[in-house]
């Protein structure tokens, strides 16, 4: 649970040196007044770095990272762009803000997109796959990545939750066409709000670059004021506190997923052997970010009886099966979209619905107190023996 339990004195620094070296908040121009820094491009640089790609471009935050991306793929209206039943409301108002219809695909043990299901969601109108690592865990990209080619369309990894995952030594977000990042309060590193995006096309993170700046092409032989532009855009542009709280942060976070996977390993160690229980199901040759232990139980009433059992040890769960709202899209009727294109949403989503409805995600945090492996499964003991 992560990045945020680690700030400190290193991300008070990076915001120090702004108001004490720049005091330039903005992260283009003022070139003479800012004393050589550029948080929001430094830290762009960093992440580059630490994913193995040449560029990539920071935004506001996680949702706008996947408008921009579809924005700058050219996807809009007439256009279906297929993705997962299990993710955050985000990922399907960013689809929709796009100006494109969104279209849910069934979830398989990984909780992630299930690959045997995909081919039936595509149409003609289909441009684009959302696949989710939802909780860190990787999505089937392999099985995804071969459907999205075969039919010609293009695979956007929303990495939100997977920041520093990898799929066979690749990582997360960097294996589709496009990869986006969300650097919310709540997630694997935190910039406050702050979302990223990197492309395989260095032509569509142009477009994406421009786009979330107003148009903005960044010539480097004109001034700002007169700026070329090849279309409108918006403004999703982070500013360099955030980006400053993010070159901090990036440094932390291989720390932060180690002690995750060790503290998440310490309580799989001891409620593996529990009966009536089964893990998620991982992806070959995943290494998660460990945010969250999913588990099935045998239904929802034992799911529930689970989490009300957690709680009297003073513990609690993430998402599942208490949050559900927010993150299945069987609960959405607000969404006219998606009720104009999936019917009445209470019927659909069956399978995915039936997962989610026995699973249970136990939060994990990089500072875990010793104790709490033997409280978790005193408490699920109670519930499964
Ligand atoms: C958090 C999240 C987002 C949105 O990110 P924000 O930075 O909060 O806008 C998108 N998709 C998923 C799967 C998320 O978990």
């Amino acid at each position: 649970m992560p990045g945020f339990e680690l700030i400190g004195d290193e991300e008070f620094q990076e915001v120090r040196e702004v108001f004490e070296k720049s005091k330039i908040l903005f992260r283009h121009g003022f070139d003479p007044f800012r004393k050589g820094v550029y948080k929001v491009r430094d830290f762009e640089q960093a992440f580059s770095n630490y994913l193995g790609v040449p560029d990539s471009l920071a935004v506001t935050s996680g949702t706008a990272a996947l408008k921009v991306a579809l924005k700058a793929l050219g996807i809009g209206k007439g256009d279906e762009v297929i993705t997962q039943s299990f993710t955050f409301v985000a990922t399907v108002e960013a689809i929709i803000e796009a100006g494109a219809t969104p279209v849910i695909c069934d979830i398989d043990d990984t909780l992630n997109l299930a690959p045997n299901k995909l081919e039936q969601c595509i149409t003609n109108k289909t441009k684009a796959i959302i696949a989710v690592h939802m909780l860190g865990t990787p999505a089937r990209l392999a099985e995804i990545s071969d459907i999205a080619k075969k039919r010609n369309l293009i695979l956007i990894e929303d990495t939100a939750w997977g920041c520093g995952g990898k799929l066979k030594g690749k990582h997360l977000g960097t294996i589709g066409d496009v990869g986006t990042f969300s650097f919310d309060f709540a997630k694997t590193m935190t910039t406050g709000e702050g979302g990223m995006i990197v492309c395989k096309d260095p032509e569509i993170l142009a477009k994406a670059k421009a786009y979330h700046d107003h148009g903005h092409e960044n010539n480097p032989n004109l001034p700002r004021w007169e700026d070329s532009r090849s279309s409108s855009g918006f403004n999703y542009r982070m500013m360099e506190l955030q980006g400053a709280v993010g070159i901090a942060q990036l440094k932390k976070l291989d720390y932060v997923i180690a002690k995750q996977r060790e503290n998440k390993q310490k309580i799989e160690n001891v409620i593996k052997s529990l009966p009536n229980l089964k893990l998620r199901s991982l992806p070959q040759h995943s290494e998660e970010t460990a945010d969250a232990l999913v588990f099935f139980t045998e239904s929802n009433s034992v799911a529930r009886a689970c989490r009300d059992s957690l709680v009297k040890e003073g513990l609690g769960t993430k998402i599942l099966p208490e949050a559900i709202s927010w993150h299945f899209a069987g609960t959405w009727n607000h969404m006219q979209e998606l009720v104009a294109r999936h019917g009445d949403l209470k019927m659909a989503f069956s399978i995915s619905k039936d997962l989610l409805d026995s699973a249970v995600a136990l939060p994990i945090s990089v500072f875990m107190d010793e104790t709490v492996p033997e409280k978790i499964n005193t408490a699920l003991k109670r519930v499964l023996i």
